[in-house]
């Protein structure tokens, strides 16, 4: 598509992108200082104020937008409902005016407003920009943030942490090299002397089962890991399962782990059946395997922390709140969450994490397992150290077989700086580290919900 031509028309868009890479003025205020400093008015004022932001990102990364586009009217208009005297906010572009609930023709109330907050493109998936953060550790870089977030002032929020992250010497990351998947078989046996001489007949027969199971999984590089055993008792008799995890390092492995453990299943029903061993059910046991379980326990995905470490002796002056005061209240916190039986604590991750998953639009589209996060606050030395911990990042990073990514997703990971699902996963956790540090700030410093 063609540079749009308000460029041409407003060179002062050109000054504003300056301001923007020397800090003087935060990306947020892109549309304000438009408005004031150059006269560019609304509506007018929010596509040069996306642009601004597309342009600033795009001479830092030295990537162009292409298919995340700005289009003509990016911006919102408010209008009443005559009947419901129900303010409905409604993309310009809308041609539906009335009230879904009553039928009633909507008025204009005249007001716009941005889209989202940091709003630098897209057509119904909305673009937010949320910074640039730096990470030292397993990886070492500089990620461009882009969210997909939708309402609220999350992006802005995420803005701020990266930008206090960055002054302390950026997150330091840590990640594991390869990511999990998994499937289990289960079996039922009529005695426990039967389940025990099975696991003994599994065992003998695992390395050659491994060895065409990886054969199976050459594509994306998939490596059968230990097997697990796991027994429960039940009325119905005695239960085993059979794990299998697999290692892979940029595919999510859902398909393959699936493909390879039906082998393996009908591999060792041929097996059992060769024996004296009596069983009443063979199956892919789903409950154990982990599958769209976000719990403390799953053995899928990739482990990535993300820490920041601020001297005790400048929080109070930087953060403007006494490190006591903060450490009293994510213990609140983390305790109010503990009573509801969550084993993990997320102030904002539950937002971002799916944000960062539907700008990038890899696989798995569903980011429930990746969503699980831990939060960490101390003291270590004479420094505060806050850590975010997500231990089951699933994500295939190529447009494969697994999971077509269109062009706005694979431009979004070009952009962010992302090749790999190791740097999805550092990514994703230097911004929930980002989003929940500036959010846990804010608390402490009583900026919320303010009267
Ligand atoms: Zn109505």
């Amino acid at each position: 598509m063609a540079k749009p031509n308000i460029e041409k028309e407003h060179p002062s868009i050109l000054q504003c992108v300056r301001e923007l890479k020397k800090g003087q003025i935060p990306p947020w205020k892109a549309e304000e200082n438009l408005a004031e400093k150059y006269g560019i008015t609304q509506p007018l004022n929010f596509k040069a104020g996306a642009l601004c932001r597309q342009r600033y990102i795009e001479e830092v990364t030295g990537e162009k937008f292409c298919f995340i586009q700005i289009p003509e009217k990016p911006y919102k208009q408010s209008y009443t409902c005559p009947e419901h005297n129900l303010i409905w906010e409604i993309e310009a572009k809308d041609t539906d005016l009335t009230c879904s609930l009553c039928g009633s023709k909507l008025e204009s109330s005249k007001q716009t407003s941005a889209l989202v907050s940091n709003y630098i493109g897209g057509q119904e998936d909305y673009y937010s920009y949320a910074g640039r953060i730096k990470v030292t550790g397993t990886i070492q870089k500089e990620f461009t943030n882009l969210l997909v977030y939708g309402t609220g002032l999350g992006p802005i929020g995420v803005t701020r942490g990266c930008f206090l992250i960055n002054k302390f010497g950026g997150a330091y990351i840590q990640t594991s090299e390869s990511a999990r998947a998994a499937r289990c078989l289960g079996f039922i046996f009529l005695s426990e002397k039967s389940r025990n001489q099975a696991i003994h007949v599994i065992e003998n027969n695992l390395p050659e089962l491994i060895s065409k199971m990886d054969a199976k999984m050459t594509e994306f590089s998939g490596r059968t890991g230990p097997v697990e055993f796991g027994r429960a008792e039940s009325r119905k008799g005695f239960i085993l399962y059979v794990e299998f995890i697999a290692d892979f390092k940029n595919a999510r492995g859902h398909g393959d782990i699936s493909r390879a453990v039906g082998f393996a299943k009908h591999e060792l029903e041929k097996i059992l059946n060769n024996t004296d061993i009596e069983y009443k059910l063979s199956m892919i046991a789903q409950g154990y395997d982990g599958d769209l379980k976000p719990s403390p326990r799953n053995k899928r995905g990739r482990f990535a922390s993300a820490s920041v470490r601020i001297p005790l002796e400048v929080f109070q002056d930087e953060f403007g709140t006494h490190p006591d005061r903060f450490l009293e209240m994510i213990e609140v916190d983390k305790t109010g969450s503990q009573k509801l039986g969550c084993q993990f604590y997320s102030g904002m991750g539950g937002e971002i994490i799916p944000a960062v998953y539907r700008a990038t639009k890899l696989n798995p589209r569903s980011c429930l397992v990746s969503s699980f996060q831990n939060t960490f606050a101390g003291v270590d030395g004479s420094d505060l150290v806050y850590t975010v911990e997500l231990p089951n990042i699933e994500s295939g990073i190529v447009s494969c077989r697994e999971g077509l990514i269109p062009p706005t997703g694979r431009e979004a990971l070009r952009i962010m700086g992302v090749r790999t699902s190791e740097e999805f996963s550092a990514s994703l956790a230097a911004q929930v580290l980002a989003g929940e540090f500036n959010l846990a700030l804010e608390i402490a410093r009583e900026k919320l919900y303010k009267p």
